[in-house]
């Protein structure tokens, strides 16, 4: 070709006149040039796919993108791997079979290349929406993509240590915070402050001061698992988000782990450089409920911890640590309470008030803790619900009441029913009507001896599901109390809807009814309204005379109360029922 052109050009001058042979090489070259401007006006790869032919194609700028010089290359999907990494095929495939207009994907090239690549096209779906083929172009896009990633790192992360920056991590803690409130679990933000980096920056330089933050920072990477909830919030002051705190021992150990990262000096220019931290811990949803008071918070017990000597932590509130601590071991107690046999049932009796006489018990459940002394109903039921311990611990309440209601009966007597609490955990559980049962046939006795108290709250959280149970228990033969009304919803609605057969006013109603017009008025309409829909009605609390004479007058059915007897261990009652 050289030479031919060296031979036109030199040796025969007079082909330049040779018109033919200038035009083709003008035309090509115009072709070729075309055909730039056109690969380059485009700037991608024109690609093709039909799913029937098994067949891809690609015209254009292939160079660029999978690194091939070929301008035309058309393959099958098995063959797609000798231009684009095995591992990244299916990502550029489903980015074309899904594409809505664009669609952006990195992949790794068959040459090794990361790239990222802009899909464009449109896919051709037949009437069943299946998909046909595709016919859009590749773009490079990495230049653009590493230039915004890189915009969008600044914007997040601090430039010195690579964590969080302070923006970021807010957005970042309030998403967590969001959920926190569905679970209902702790949380924790922890505040770090260098003691004495001043003093690092004055007397060892700037330089020398990120040389230790980005140390600092490393070390605190290499400690936690999730760096996402890890941030330098500007200076010389860190925080760390625990999402998910089940013991106070895990918030130490964080701690622990903090202060233990700035025991050994940091070597920086041939100085030892020795420092400290303070620590602030604030406690979610206790200390606060959003990442500005949490903050607060943790910043108020951080500065008390630097009051104190430094080199330590403090958390923002005392009551709220011990609270916790108190929580924890009643929930480790828990799990092995019914094991060393700590748990126990008692009964309070029920007064009928046409004859005083008693036509029942309500068992009541009791804990002696080898560890930490009696822990009340009220203080632990609410954590074996939240630990689910309530499900054994529940099964045993049924259980004793069912050995009970078997000696009883054994003993001639066949007066009574014996009421036992449900948790709303139980109910939602499935396998409690299969425990009755099975409970049925152990002790061979009626479930009509039965009664289960319930309450509004609890059918609320669940309606339907809730009130299918509570049928399948009254089918059963069992009979249904609805347990403190007065104190949640106290929907009389409910009275209507619900398959109740008792109704149980709470305790602070009766309290009320002696000084309260208004409790009164109510209490006598509620009482009025349940024997027309054919409900008992039980006053809970009663501890007077007054009370009790008051409640006759208004044709109250049923009393119980420490007026008549506190809650008792059954052997101690037995005698209060007649035959
Ligand atoms: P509750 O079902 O409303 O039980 C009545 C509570 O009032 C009992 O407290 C009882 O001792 C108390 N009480 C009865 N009469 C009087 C009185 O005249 N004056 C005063 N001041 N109090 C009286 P307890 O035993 O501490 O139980 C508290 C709560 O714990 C119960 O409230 C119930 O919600 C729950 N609970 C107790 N045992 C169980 C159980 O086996 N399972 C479930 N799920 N919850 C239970
Ligand atoms: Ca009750
Ligand atoms: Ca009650």
């Amino acid at each position: 070709m050289i030479r031919e052109n060296s031979y036109n050009k030199d040796v025969s001058p007079l082909n330049k006149n040779n018109k033919n042979s200038i035009d083709l090489q003008s035309h090509k070259e115009f072709l070729l040039s075309s055909k730039e401007s056109f690969v380059k006006s485009i700037k991608g790869l024109f690609i093709s796919v039909n799913k029937e032919q098994d067949s891809i194609m690609l015209y254009g700028n292939n160079k660029e993108i999978i690194g091939y010089d070929e301008e035309f290359i058309i393959f099958t999907v098995d063959e797609s791997k000798k231009y684009v990494h095995n591992d990244y095929i299916k990502i550029l495939i489903d980015a074309v079979i899904n594409n809505e207009e664009e669609t952006e994907v990195k992949i790794i090239n068959a040459l090794g290349q990361e790239l990222w690549i802009s899909v464009k096209g449109q896919s051709k779906i037949n009437k069943n929406g299946e998909f046909l083929g595709f016919e859009g172009y590749l773009y490079n896009i990495t230049k653009e993509k590493e230039a915004h990633l890189k915009l969008e790192y600044m914007t997040q992360y601090d430039e010195l240590t690579g964590l969080n920056n302070r923006k970021h991590f807010k957005d970042i803690i309030e998403e967590e915070l969001k959920n926190h409130t569905k679970l209902e679990s702790r949380g924790a933000l922890i505040i770090i402050d260098i003691d004495n980096f001043k003093f690092i920056n004055d007397s060892y330089g700037h330089k020398c001061g990120d040389i230790f933050l980005k140390r600092f920072s490393e070390d605190l990477k290499n400690a936690f698992d999730d760096n996402k909830l890890l941030c330098r919030f500007g200076g010389d002051e860190f925080l760390i988000f625990l999402p998910s705190i089940n013991s106070l021992n895990e918030i130490k150990c964080t701690t622990r782990k903090i202060i233990d990262i700035l025991k050994k000096p940091y070597n920086i220019n041939n100085d030892k450089i020795y420092s400290s931290s303070s620590i602030g811990i604030s406690v979610f949803p206790d200390d606060g409920e959003n990442f500005e008071v949490l903050l607060k918070n943790a910043d108020a017990a951080m500065y008390i911890a630097k009051g104190n000597g430094k080199n330590q932590c403090q958390m923002f509130n005392n009551n709220i640590s011990r609270e916790i601590n108190r929580i924890y071991s009643i929930q480790r107690g828990l799990r092995t309470a019914l094991e060393n046999n700590e748990m126990f049932v008692v009964f309070q009796p029920k007064v009928r008030l046409t004859d005083d006489e008693v036509n029942g018990f309500e068992a009541l459940l009791r804990w002696k803790s080898n560890e930490i002394g009696f822990v009340s109903p009220g203080e632990f039921i609410p954590i074996a619900e939240n630990t689910r311990l309530i499900i054994p611990i529940g099964k045993f309440v049924l259980r004793e009441v069912f050995i009970r209601v078997k000696y009883l009966l054994s003993e001639g007597y066949d007066n009574f029913k014996i009421a036992v609490n449900l948790s709303e955990i139980q109910l939602r559980q499935g396998d409690l009507i299969e425990y009755f049962n099975s409970l049925i046939k152990e002790f061979n006795v009626s479930p009509k001896y039965i009664e289960v108290e319930i309450t509004e709250s609890m059918i609320m959280k669940s309606v339907d599901r809730n009130i299918e149970c509570l049928l399948q228990i009254k089918d059963l033969g069992s009979s249904i109390a609805l347990d403190d009304f007065g104190t949640g919803y106290s929907s009389l609605n409910h009275l209507t809807k619900l398959p109740i057969d008792v109704l149980k006013i709470d305790r602070s109603f009766v309290i009320d009814m002696t000084e309260n017009d208004k409790s009164r008025y109510i209490i006598e309409n509620i009482i009025q309204l349940s024997h027309k829909l054919g409900i008992t009605v039980v006053a809970e609390g009663v501890e007077e005379k007054e009370q009790v004479d008051y409640l006759k007058s208004i044709d109250c059915d049923t009393v119980q109360g420490f007026y008549y007897s506190k809650p008792e261990n059954f052997e101690n009652v037995i005698n209060m029922l007649n035959k």
